[in-house]
């Protein structure tokens, strides 16, 4: 694979743009400069520091609670039309700001230009499907069975929400929780990842522009998430939480969440299986295989895990799918021709040694990649593994980077176990050209999401979620404006 050697020096434009990046926290409609030491965000593939913000104390945090909470009455009953255009504003002008967004990412986050392209437009398609939910929140009514009065089932915003965002994809992870809670009437608190914080920031600023009014959306990023998120959860007035983030931490901020009986919605992590039967396509099975596994350089709750092939076409696979791999170009993700940028920080490249000496100890083979290059940045090389034994980490945990394992099957029965035999349960992927076995594959493979002969699944119009450890509830869809809404049932007498 080549490793492009790049230019570390920042441009004037990548300059001009963090210039313009509010360094502030965002309470109740205005930027506030924070009181203690700032945060420090670096840029992944150079380890430089490339903006120092204001950084969130607990007391700021439920600052931040009270003006979401002055702001909800007002909020909920605006107009739903009116939201519905607020959010169609910000969708235009996220368009208009296309190219700054996409540079913003790949400075904070590391992952390439393309793709930072790729996520301003599945990140803005949130606003503009819940610009177009926001005026087709309905209710029922009817008689009741008794025939003695008129049941009314009508649904109102939750009220004030806590949303709190991974790092891996800065903006989409925002507008998938904002846009529908935003839609649906609620005000929030928002903490982005301290890693990745300022594409919220910018969003912030681009919300305010397009006319959300002050205090329906705050943000306060942290270096401290635990006691700043602790006081938010605890505080009676805040009625929903959502996440995305990791399992561990989601199991701790469920209990907590278990105090006020808040509702929630979590986005946990996967360990997602990509099964490649006898009689898949093999060209797209590679096709759907890198970019399963590759797109943000691995680092996706959806990206495939464990590489389940059967036995009569899995050297073929692992040739075909190594070759590919090796054309890979690693590198800071702003230049041009680069397909793989640097992994978020240290501690997730020493991740990555860790499991491909873990596995390669258990006797798994490195066809390519397996190690972090020398030099500067977080950068590890795209790597593909065989024959990795069942008792590998590497098929027990999310990886969360570039390395592709490789395990076979030689009956369905066993691709179904070995597919399953994971207490995540987030998305799976199967190639196979007989409908009936996808069918039954889609049928048994116990996970919230499926993806038949493709690799990649998202999409705004669907509800993204998981079942078992990958969490609760969906984003996107019809499901994920009601993720924000209760239900609120009226009799009247006849
Ligand atoms: P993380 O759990 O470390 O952090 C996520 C967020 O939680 C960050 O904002 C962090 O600051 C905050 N946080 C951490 N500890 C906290 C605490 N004790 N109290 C309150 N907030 C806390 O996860 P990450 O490393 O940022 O993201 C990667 C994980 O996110 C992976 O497991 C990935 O699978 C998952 N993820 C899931 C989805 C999904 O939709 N299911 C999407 C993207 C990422």
């Amino acid at each position: 694979m080549t490793i492009v050697e790049t230019d570390t020096a920042q441009s004037t434009r990548e300059s001009e743009l963090l210039a313009r990046i509010p360094d502030g926290l965002f309470i109740g409609g205005r930027w506030e400069a924070g009181t203690r030491d700032p945060i420090e965000v670096q840029d992944p593939a150079t380890g430089r520091v490339i903006k120092r913000i204001a950084n969130a104390t607990p007391e700021d945090g439920v600052r931040a609670l009270d003006a979401a909470a002055a702001a909800a009455d007002a909020w909920a009953a605006t107009a739903p039309r009116v939201r519905a255009e607020i959010l169609r504003r910000a969708f235009d002008l996220l368009q208009e700001r296309r190219d700054d967004f996409a540079l913003l990412m790949t400075l904070e986050m590391g992952k390439p230009l393309a793709e930072a392209n790729g996520e301003v437009t599945y990140g803005g398609e949130f606003l503009r499907w819940f610009s177009e939910e926001a005026v087709r929140i309905s209710g029922r009514f009817g008689q009741n069975p008794e025939g003695t009065g008129t049941m009314v089932v009508s649904q109102r915003p939750v009220g004030p929400c806590y949303l709190i965002t991974p790092w891996n994809f800065p903006l989409a992870m925002a507008t998938r929780k904002i846009a529908p809670a935003l839609a649906a009437g609620c005000t929030v608190v928002v903490k982005p990842a301290e890693l990745t914080p300022l594409t919220t920031l910018f969003f912030a600023q681009l919300l305010a522009d397009a006319g959300v009014p002050d205090g329906v959306v705050n943000v306060v990023q942290t270096s401290t998430a635990r006691e700043v998120s602790a006081p938010i959860i605890a505080d009676p007035r805040l009625r929903k939480l959502s996440f995305t983030g990791s399992t561990p931490v989601g199991r701790s901020l469920l209990a907590q969440a278990g105090q006020n009986v808040l509702r929630t919605s979590m986005e946990l992590g996967g360990n997602a299986p990509f099964v490649v039967f006898d009689d898949a396509d093999l060209d797209k099975a590679v096709e759907g295989a890198m970019l399963a596994k590759f797109r943000n350089i691995g680092q996706a709750c959806t990206a495939a895990n464990r590489f389940i092939v059967h036995e009569s076409v899995a050297d073929e696979f692992a040739r075909r799918v190594t070759e590919k791999v090796e054309a890979l170009r690693i590198g800071r993700g702003t230049d041009d021709g680069v397909t793989i940028g640097p992994l978020i920080d240290d501690r997730a490249v020493a991740s990555m040694s860790t499991l491909v000496e873990d596995a390669v100890s258990r006797g798994a083979r490195v066809l390519t990649g397996g190690s972090a290059p020398e030099g500067d940045g977080y950068f590890f090389e795209p790597t593909v593994l065989v024959d990795v034994q069942p008792d590998s980490d590497i098929l027990r945990e999310e990886i969360f980077g570039p390395i592709l394992a490789i395990t076979t099957f030689s009956t369905e029965d066993e691709a179904v176990t070995a597919a399953n035999s994971t207490e995540y349960g987030l998305v799976g992927y199967v190639f196979t050209q007989d409908l009936a076995r996808g069918q039954r594959m889609i049928d048994r493979v116990d996970t919230g999401m499926m993806g038949l002969n493709t690799g990649l699944v998202s999409n705004a119009a669907a509800p993204f979620g998981g079942v078992k450890q990958s969490g609760l509830g969906r984003e996107g869809g019809l499901e994920g404006i009601h993720e924000y809404l209760s239900t609120k049932y009226t009799l009247i007498p006849a």
